[in-house]
């Protein structure tokens, strides 16, 4: 598959001496936007393989895995069903409407019990209630998404660092697989705290050319202010690339303020991974009354 890779420019890379290359996996599916694509990939070949069509999975009222597992569901023609952290708010924001539009089946749990979604009482007790499903957990890491994040990276990514935001780390965790030791891989974590996250990624890799800036997450995760707002929509105005304001608006603003305090050195290239999460701008920009880059 060819994804397309931009060149941004901008003077602060000219005086500093360093490229930025923007890697549009955001645009290979509309509606399953870019790193979940790439996660669910092998997971519905599994589904497939064990025999089981619905795919059962969980995320928060504006999740991007929640939407882009409704919509791969729909499109392989299998069902699926998505637990939600919280009480149903009507009328739905666009990530559930667009969820339930795509035949996904919804279910509101409480903060509380949300947390022991993944205990084994919990899971048999969705089973009586919905039948045999595959299981995808929250944000949609696990062994096959790793595999499946691997291939976003291709022979043609060559620059010296790699940018990507970090969530549960899965997609991180691919590329890392598919990096060279050459490279430094930097993640972006979207959470404050990553102590978890690095023993997962050493769990799930075993190279040691990666490292976590915690410096963009901000006030925490979809946490988001007034300037992450205005630079987003400057950067759309600017480049045409429309960025999110979970994930790649905060990995872009730190590459860019990273630039400007010389981290990077003179000479050296930054192919920063656009992931997607675009569907989030809308139901973000609805809630708090903001304008965002829809698509
Ligand atoms: C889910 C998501 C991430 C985080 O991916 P992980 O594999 O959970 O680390 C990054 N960017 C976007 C746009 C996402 O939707």
């Amino acid at each position: 598959m060819k994804i397309e890779t931009k060149e941004i420019s901008l003077p602060v890379l000219k005086e500093k001496e360093v490229r930025l290359f923007i890697k549009r996996i955001d645009k290979i599916h509309p509606f399953v936007s870019g790193n979940k694509w790439f996660k669910l990939k092998y997971n519905l070949l599994e589904a497939e393989k064990q025999g089981l069509n619905t795919l059962l999975t969980f995320g928060g009222a504006y999740s991007n895995h929640i939407a882009a597992t409704a919509f791969a569901a729909h499109e392989k023609g299998i069902k699926s069903i998505g637990i939600i952290r919280g009480e149903e708010h009507l009328p739905l924001n666009p990530t559930l409407r667009f969820a339930i539009d795509n035949g996904m089946k919804l279910r509101y749990i409480s903060r509380s019990n949300y947390k022991k979604k993944t205990s084994a009482n919990f899971l048999e007790a969705l089973k009586n209630q919905f039948g045999d499903f595959y299981l995808i957990h929250e944000g949609g890491t696990n062994e096959l998404a790793i595999q499946g994040a691997k291939e976003i990276l291709d022979k043609n990514d060559i620059q010296d660092y790699i940018c990507c935001p970090v969530g549960t780390g899965g997609t991180i965790a691919g590329i890392i697989n598919a990096s060279n030791d050459q490279q430094t891989v930097i993640g972006f974590p979207a959470i404050k705290g990553f102590e978890q996250l690095e023993k997962d990624i050493n769990n799930w890799t075993n190279a040691t050319n990666c490292i976590f800036i915690n410096d963009y997450v901000g006030n925490g995760y979809a946490k988001i202010n007034k300037d992450l707002v205005v630079f987003i929509n400057e950067f759309n105005a600017r480049h045409n690339i429309p960025l999110d304001t979970i994930y790649t608006g905060k990995m872009m603003m730190g590459i860019l303020d990273l630039v400007a305090i010389d981290y990077f050195p003179k000479g050296s290239s930054i192919l920063a991974i656009h992931t997607g999460g675009l569907q989030g701008n809308k139901g973000m920009s609805e809630r708090l009354g903001i304008s965002l880059p829809l698509e």
